[in-house]
């Protein structure tokens, strides 16, 4: 039997896992772990194992355009050339009667590069908003703007390879034994060939992470910064600093000092429930650490102080002179394949393409002439839950939504769907049928899944690989990039005739040439012939970047790194609304990923747990009267959830946990967390605050 090969790359996480897919005569698709790849070493989780069955099962897939005319229509199959004449006309009359900014693009960290950066030049070089943001926004946008501040860019200054070289390893706000599995399985490998050294993971939950770790710091959540001060404070006290780093290496920063002096420790464990002691063992173990790594995600990103905890997290290697060594630096893990892929090419709506900022009048003068159009527009666009007000009060009038979800994705999502109700326009562009947001479409866009279409991601580490496709998209479904080609020609913009993808990837790679992204040794051909390559990569033999800042040249104007100083230390944790005691968090489970329009599809995926379930600790829930699955019905300032009971003596008490898969089941909206979720957003990043809501517990 003749059997067809590719090598790409996993399209769920951060991870950025190597795949070989093959495909028979029969056209049966396989996936395996490439053994060759430098991130997995042919390791899959149980998610990539089965991303075959993915594939091959095309039941829900959208197979050609669909639109309407009026909302109380059912869509309707169209041409292509319909579609596009529709899409058009349409938003050519609404930016013509109400200005570019009355049109937007929501888009996601699951897009390819080149998609990202077509999305990109079209809403901001042609149509001329910065209205596109991505639902990266709802992920790692707080850690973006953290690194921006404090080394001078958006930069992740590590890689995979730092894990097995560190002899201290601070998880904080993550879960990377379910959600980042395979590098987790690294950590495991280096703990279990080296017992001394230390795992330290702050969380409110005993999660599977906590599995190899020295110390467990279950915090009250939204006082981590409290938890990192007080660390800092202690590292101060015990002479734990790196004073010839901090002075030769850090800009002056007398106010983050002064607010470390005014801690008092004692008082700083009760706040964040957690043990004095166990906040002074946490700062021996970094403090005598030769090499100290921290690794975080959406604990800490989503949040309202988002921004601040990345900080004062950061500021823990600044203090100690831990940052562009083996085995030592901050490590932002990002969730989605291709959110880092999304922040090279500016895929947000306070972004620019290859790092350059958007507030910078030479940055934007650069990037016009680049584009051939004669400005950019200078504010700021609409973020992801703004451009959703703003769809809600009338402001925008038209989106454009591709490969996200947003009725289930998006917190407080009552009012998403208020909003798509009211918009004048609506596109989804997808994969799947199952996406809830496709019931809200007035034109409907099929689009090319994974294998199907070619482009590059890149992962947490700055590594970019090139997916390829091995089979056709079913149907009319076409790739992503070919369909926003085609609305910007139909819109009547030059500048998107591209032969294939890759000439719109060697046009953003032009695009970076002397920056500190520059990955201009790299095309699709020579990332199909060599494989992967870490960023920066700037001459075509150039290895590529493992590791930044080795001679502490950080990328401000000073080339200093910048402290930060954290004010939420004082303000503490807000006070709950009347009848509503409990914190809720929210996360993801093992084997499902985002909305489920996937891993929903897998039954085997679903064994690990078929349906939403609401963890509390058994004392919170005789309180409350609730016994081990018992629906409940919980309540916050924003919505309402019923799901059934989970005890679990590893959550701490005061605080429940649902997972975020869940849109509609059994046509209840009454599953979908996000009826619950706080809208309140970070003053910087604007990353909403899913990890925090107030709500209340009743048996249902
Ligand atoms: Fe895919 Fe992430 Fe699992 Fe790797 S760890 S196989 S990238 S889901």
């Amino acid at each position: 039997m003749r059997t067809t090969q590719v090598k790409t790359t996993c399209s769920y996480c951060g991870v950025g896992c190597g795949i070989i897919a093959s495909s028979n005569d029969r056209g049966q698709l396989s996936v395996t772990g490439d053994p060759d790849h430098p991130v997995n070493k042919g390791m899959l989780c149980s998610k990539g194992r089965n991303l075959n069955y993915v594939v091959q099962d095309q039941t829900d897939r959208l197979l050609y355009p669909q639109m309407r005319l009026h909302r109380s229509h059912p869509l309707q199959r169209v041409t292509w050339e319909k579609a596009m004449l529709r899409a058009a006309a349409v938003f050519r009359s609404i930016i013509d009667k109400h200005g570019p900014d009355s049109v937007g693009f929501y888009v996601s960290g699951q897009c390819l590069t080149e998609e990202y950066y077509l999305v990109n030049k079209l809403a901001k070089g042609f149509i001329g908003t910065n209205n596109i943001d991505t639902n990266s926004r709802l992920c790692m946008s707080s850690a973006v703007i953290a690194y921006a501040k404090m080394l001078g860019e958006d930069t992740v200054p590590v890689s995979y390879e730092d894990l097995e070289q560190t002899d201290c390893l601070f998880v904080a706000g993550a879960n990377p034994a379910w959600c980042h599995p395979i590098i987790w399985r690294r950590v495991e490998a280096h703990k279990t060939a080296n017992p001394q050294v230390k795992i330290i993971v702050a969380d409110p939950r005993k999660t599977d992470t906590c599995a190899i770790a020295d110390l467990h710091l279950q915090l009250i959540p939204g006082t981590d910064v409290i938890l990192y001060n007080a660390i800092a404070r202690r590292l101060y006290d015990t002479g734990r600093i790196d004073k010839g780093f901090i002075r030769d290496h850090t800009e002056a920063e007398e106010n983050y000092f002064r607010i470390l002096k005014d801690i008092n420790l004692r008082k700083a464990a009760k706040q964040c429930g957690v043990p004095l002691n166990d906040i002074k063992l946490a700062a021996e173990y970094i403090g005598n650490a030769k090499a100290f790594m921290t690794m975080w995600a959406m604990g800490l990103n989503q949040s309202k102080v988002g921004v601040e905890k990345n900080g004062a997290l950061i500021n823990l290697h600044l203090l100690t002179g831990q940052i562009g060594r083996p085995g030592a630096g901050p490590f932002s893990l990002t969730g989605q394949p291709n959110a880092m892929g999304g922040r090279e090419v500016g895929g947000m709506a306070s972004l620019l393409a290859a790092h350059r900022v958007l507030a910078n009048a030479s940055h934007r003068d650069e990037i016009a002439r680049f584009w051939g159009v004669d400005s950019l527009p200078e504010h700021p666009g609409l973020t992801a839950t703004q451009m959703f007000d703003a769809l809600e009060s009338g402001k925008l009038k038209a989106v454009w939504v591709i490969c996200t979800n947003p009725v289930v994705s998006m917190p407080n999502v009552n009012q998403v769907v208020r909003a798509l109700k009211k918009a004048k326009f609506v596109v989804v562009q997808d994969i799947s049928a199952r996406a809830e947001t496709v019931e809200y479409a007035d034109l409907v866009l099929p689009a090319a899944g994974w294998l199907e279409k070619t482009g590059t991601m890149t992962n947490a580490e700055r590594r970019v690989s090139l997916l390829q496709p091995l089979a056709s998209p079913p149907g009319e479904a076409r790739p992503d990039a070919d369909i926003l080609c085609d609305f910007a020609r139909h819109m009547g913009f030059t500048g998107f005739s591209y032969q294939n993808v890759s000439e719109v990837y060697d046009e953003y790679v032009r695009m970076t040439a002397g920056t500190n992204i520059d990955v201009t040794g790299l095309s699709h051909q020579r990332l199909k012939k060599e494989g992967s390559f870490q960023w920066p990569v700037p001459t075509p033999d150039h290895p590529g970047t493992p590791r930044l800042f080795g001679d502490h040249q950080f990328y401000t104007n000073t080339r200093r790194a910048r402290f930060f100083s954290t004010s939420s230390q004082r303000q503490g944790l807000p006070a709950p609304p009347e009848g509503k005691p409990y914190i809720l968090t929210t996360g993801r489970l093992r084997d499902q990923w985002h909305t489920m329009t996937r891993t929903g599809k897998v039954s085997r995926l679903l064994r690990h747990q078929s349906r939403p379930l609401l963890e509390i600790h058994p004392v919170d829930a005789f309180e409350l009267e609730l016994a081990d699955d018992q629906l409940a019905e919980i309540t916050s300032e924003y919505g309402v959830v019923r799901a059934r009971i989970k005890y679990s003596k590893a959550i701490r008490k005061g605080v429940v946990f649902l997972p975020m898969h869940w849109g509609k089941t059994l046509n209840s909206p009454l599953t979908r967390v996000n009826n619950l979720t706080d809208d309140k957003i970070d003053p910087y990043s604007k990353q909403p605050n899913f990890k925090f809501t107030y709500v209340s517990i009743r048996p249902y």
